[in-house]
């Protein structure tokens, strides 16, 4: 069987962006902007829904945001001054149309549209308790138990409704949800994926990152708090905090790889944060080298701070390709390993005769590291020294990243030395997880009670994981037949 295979495919992926405008003309050109700018976080399709004070109206396709959503006639089928719209990446489940976000119904109440980033852990769990009810499920996305709940709240106000619905949910959620006389923003009380508030001509905006905000000149607001929800009118913004408070537990790999590095999340400058990470690498692991050498582009910032930090040169000895989008291939392993030389090739002219560093963000299969090492050995390089930006990622993540079977993380089944011979490195070291606390300005992990939540690195999961317990156990991997009618849907 075929199935999507990108070039990239040796990466967690972040599954799912969202995007909403509230009181602008422009709202649906303003969103296709706004998801365009949070590409990054979902590539397979994107869908937007607007609001003219009368009826909703939705496009929703498969492929990027600039193929689709710049055709002035899709934008034209998108009239009213609100807006919300929802970027994915899923390979789980198979791509249907019914699975682009933002999903829709129509309640006794309204209409009422939801783009959701993250996962939600006991999904499984509540279908089958709604279906005993009376549910039937239109789509195979875990978002549509939210809507479910909402429709059969016996609370009568839509917000209440709301509220009530994900009182219930468990896992990871940064919703923005329209309905015909509000926009609603929300997260999850651990605030585990970002979700910030902006502001454009008076119009308030919801995005996942920042850099949605500057593609529009829209001017950052604040982030939205863990368990806040924001209810935006024509009156104006209101907040509220009906969950019982938790401590936070944002993603952590939205430092080290999700969130663009042009993004401020939660406070930080990711680019920033980034080089410190390098440099936390750097004095962490320390080997006499000539050359520092990002793998591009995500290793790039990392490799920049190990060098400062080492008083090493940088330069550029691994040339991306980026126009190479996504392959649709048969994934057999000796395809898999062309696609590496689709994306990166190596810069002879910097590498011949080096001892060099190779700065990567992160290690999930190992199948492209082995591949880029022995492309900067034929370069002529004499000695390559593997660093990798984040500790070993040994466990899967269920909150809105897609994430290969346990069994593909070679972390997970390899102790480093062995991954070391794997990759035919000279040498290689992963940064601690205290040394990624630091790098946040931490002085380290607190043991029992982490700032973030780290779980791919550690197991410590800040939730239960109610489906996957009981279908599969704890360390099971995350296959499609533990969850047989819901996918993740980021
Ligand atoms: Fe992020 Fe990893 Fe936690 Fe998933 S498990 S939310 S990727 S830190």
């Amino acid at each position: 069987m075929s199935f999507p295979f990108a070039a990239d495919d040796d990466k967690l992926r972040e599954e799912c962006g969202v995007f909403g405008v509230f009181g602008h003309q422009d709202a649906a050109a303003l969103t296709a902007l706004g998801l365009h700018a949070l590409q990054h976080r979902g590539q397979e399709a994107a869908g937007i829904v607007s609001f003219d004070g009368v009826a909703f109206h939705d496009e929703r396709h498969f492929g990027l945001v600039g193929d689709k959503f710049t055709n002035r006639a899709v934008i034209e089928r998108l009239p009213g001054e609100r807006a919300v719209g929802h970027v994915r990446y899923s390979t789980r489940g198979g791509p249907t149309e019914r699975n682009i976000q933002p999903l829709f119904a129509g309640f006794s109440g309204g209409g009422f549209a939801v783009a959701h980033n993250g996962n939600i852990t006991n999904a499984l769990e509540l279908q089958e308790e709604l279906q005993r009810r009376g549910s039937i499920f239109q789509s195979s996305c875990d978002t549509e138990v939210i809507l479910h709940l909402i429709a059969t709240s016996p609370h009568e106000r839509l917000v209440e409704r709301v509220i009530d619905a994900l009182s219930v949910v468990e896992g990871a959620w940064s919703l923005v949800c329209l309905t015909s006389k509000k926009m609603i923003g929300c997260r999850d009380p651990l605030g585990v994926r970002p979700l910030v508030l902006g502001e454009l001509d008076g119009a308030p905006i919801l995005a996942s990152e920042t850099c949605a905000l500057d593609i529009i000149g829209a001017s950052f607001v604040r982030d939205i708090e863990p368990g806040e929800m924001v209810i935006v009118t024509a009156d104006g913004i209101e907040s509220r905090r009906p969950f019982a408070p938790k401590p936070s537990r944002f993603c952590i790999f939205e430092y080290v790889y999700f969130s663009r590095p042009d993004s401020i999340v939660e406070g930080r400058g990711v680019y920033d944060i980034r080089k410190a990470i390098g440099a936390e690498l750097a004095r962490e692991a320390a080997v006499p080298a000539d050359l520092v050498v990002p793998v591009p582009d995500s290793g790039t910032p990392a490799a920049i701070g190990y060098a400062e930090a080492a008083g090493l040169p940088f330069d550029l000895g691994i040339i991306r390709n980026h126009y190479v989008g996504r392959t649709f291939i048969e994934p057999s392993d000796a395809i898999r390993h062309m696609g590496v030389k689709l994306k990166h090739n190596a810069n002879r002219a910097v590498l011949a005769g080096k001892r060099v560093i190779l700065v990567d963000d992160s290690i999930v299969r190992g199948t492209t590291s082995s591949k880029i090492v022995q492309m900067v050995r034929d370069a002529g390089a004499s000695e390559v020294h593997m660093r990798i930006a984040c500790p070993p990622t040994t466990h899967s993540c269920f909150y809105g990243v897609d994430t290969p079977d346990k069994s593909k993380l070679i972390a997970s089944r390899l102790s480093i030395a062995d991954i070391q011979d794997f990759i035919k490195v000279d040498s290689l070291q992963f940064l601690s997880l205290d040394g990624l606390y630091r790098a946040l300005g931490e002085a380290g992990r607190r043991a029992g009670a982490p700032q973030f939540c780290d779980a791919c690195f550690s197991g410590d999961y800040p939730t239960r994981l109610a489906d996957q317990e009981r279908f599969a156990g704890p360390d099971a991997e995350p296959e499609p037949t533990v969850v047989p009618l819901l996918v993740r849907t980021g």
